[in-house]
Parts: structure tokens; C-alpha cells; sequence
């Protein structure tokens, strides 16, 4: 399994899912019992809800979400060049380092 998303809510994490699935994608949401805790332990990239895809369909799905339109804040977030700890700049939407792989 693959995380292509991270979600702003439990409810941006289900829609996305099932935007996935409409597609013949098995995606699956990872974190919402943590997410449930929010309020008692911060809110990291560990506990934000994610959407997970399995690894042979990670391209595809990675085309969907690109496509999939939920609130400016989060696309704007997933869209914002990175930084790897190689030292590469990196476009938003890619979550792996193209230089060293490394997993944003
Ligand atoms: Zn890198």
C-alpha cells in the first residue's frame, strides 16, 4: 500500500475514497482513530487521516486525486513544492523524492 493523501478531515479522507473506488481503485482511510483523539494530542502529518492505494494502482490513483477538487486549502497544501532532505526541490504533487526516493 501506498499514501497518496492526506486528509484535511475524516470526512475529505472518505470522499476521496470514494472517488477512488468509483474508479475501480480498493483505497483505504488509515488514522481515524487517531483522528478521533484530536483535541488530547496534536495534529501532525502522523495523525491527520490518510488515504492509502494499493502499490500497483499508486499512478493512477495518484492521476485521480490531482483531479479531485476538495476545499482550496488542502490542493494548495498538496500542491506546494517541497524540499527533501537530499536537498532537492521537489513539485507538490509528488510525495517521493525523484532524486533519492525518499517519501516526503
Ligand atoms: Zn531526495
Amino acid at each position: 500500500m501506498k499514501k497518496i493523501y492526506l486528509a484535511r478531515d475524516l470526512s475529505d479522507a472518505h470522499l476521496l475514497k470514494g472517488f477512488l473506488e468509483g474508479d475501480g481503485i480498493e483505497a483505504e482511510v488509515q488514522g481515524e482513530s487517531l483522528w478521533k483523539l484530536r483535541g488530547e494530542i496534536p495534529i501532525t502529518e502522523d495523525t491527520a487521516p490518510s488515504v492509502w492505494v494499493p502499490d500497483e494502482d499508486y499512478d493512477r490513483a495518484m492521476e485521480l486525486v490531482e483531479t479531485f477538487h476538495v476545499g482550496e486549502a488542502s490542493a494548495s497544501v498538496a500542491r506546494k513544492p517541497w524540499r527533501c532532505a537530499c536537498g532537492e526541490e521537489n513539485e507538490g504533487q509528488f510525495t517521493e523524492c525523484w532524486n533519492c526516493g525518499r517519501s516526503r
